[in-house]
């Protein structure tokens, strides 16, 4: 059965190109794939034409290529899915598991950015757009396992956390694409950075909304900067550069705390990558 063999991805949103954070993350994904004899898929999600500069996705995808990190199956563009979100959230909207709320961003300010209590049960008399619609998540306190930091407990609130799946805008939310377009995919484990760790019970709630298994995960932490912030393009964090690959593929693994070998510096890409699927240790990452 194709469905238990491993399929893992990258999945950046081009808001601007590669940094080492985003380099560190795309690595762990592609080690684990490969040292499990997987798939690895690279997936753009560019749901955001407003927030998206066009040359990012160009550039995400050059620098993975020179540091080697291409993808087994044609690349994903979630700009090409508008269909299958729309299926998807005509879908929960039927079911009763997502509903229209037009709340203002005044009134989302005066909650603490959380969704008041109320759309629920007025949505059905409030047709007029622009409306977002949200899923509604069920009230519980989640328990699941990730592969590198071992148990988790998250609790999702109902209403207050539930989430936008469609934007006011026009634009499907990351929160209803990742879901959708990891199903499509048949992903089997997401390999990502830890700053979503705590959508992960949300999401498992989508899975099972849509009727599909959730994927295994792992959470691989965040590169940060001397002042401790995550590294990130509103942080300033500088792009990759592509013309010394193996240099920053070195102290990528370094980061993941593999102890690749000085020698490695000297080779190519390939070996380094070699070395990497080889000796790939994720309990070693800290
Ligand atoms: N597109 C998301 C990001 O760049 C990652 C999605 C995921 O791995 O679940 O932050």
């Amino acid at each position: 059965n194709p469905r238990h063999q491993y399929r893992g991805r990258f999945a950046p949103s081009p808001t601007g190109p590669l940094h080492f954070g985003s380099l560190v993350t795309a690595l762990a994904s592609y080690l684990e794939a490969r040292s499990r004899h997987g798939q690895w898929l690279i997936r753009i999600e560019d749901l955001d034409p407003l927030r998206d500069p066009p040359e990012a996705t160009g550039q995400i995808l050059h620098s993975l290529d020179a540091h080697g990190l291409t993808s087994d199956e044609p690349v994903f563009f979630q700009s090409h899915r508008q269909e299958a979100y729309q299926a998807a959230t005509d879908y929960l909207l039927e079911k009763g598991l997502a509903y229209r709320c037009n709340c203002s961003r005044k009134q989302l300010r005066a909650n603490a950015g959380r969704h008041p209590q109320h759309c629920r049960s007025i949505a059905p008399t409030r047709p007029n757009p622009p409306f977002a619609v949200r899923f509604a998540l069920h009230e519980e306190v989640a328990h699941w396992h990730d592969l590198l930091l071992g148990p988790q407990q998250q609790i999702v609130r109902a209403e207050i956390d539930d989430p936008v799946i469609l934007r006011k805008e026009g634009f499907f939310a990351y929160q209803l694409a990742v879901v959708v377009d990891d199903i499509e995919q048949g992903i089997t484990d997401v390999v990502r950075g830890s700053d979503l760790i705590d959508m992960t019970a949300q999401q498992q709630q989508i899975y099972r909304a849509l009727n599909a298994t959730p994927p295994s995960w792992l959470h691989i932490p965040v590169v940060v900067n001397e002042q401790g912030q995550k590294l990130s393009k509103q942080n300033h964090a500088p792009a990759l550069d592509d013309r010394t690959p193996v240099n920053n593929l070195y102290s990528a693994l370094c980061s993941l705390n593999q102890k690749p070998p000085s020698a490695l510096l000297s080779g190519s890409v390939e070996n380094l990558l070699q070395w990497g699927c080889r000796h790939w240790n994720r309990q070693a990452v800290n």
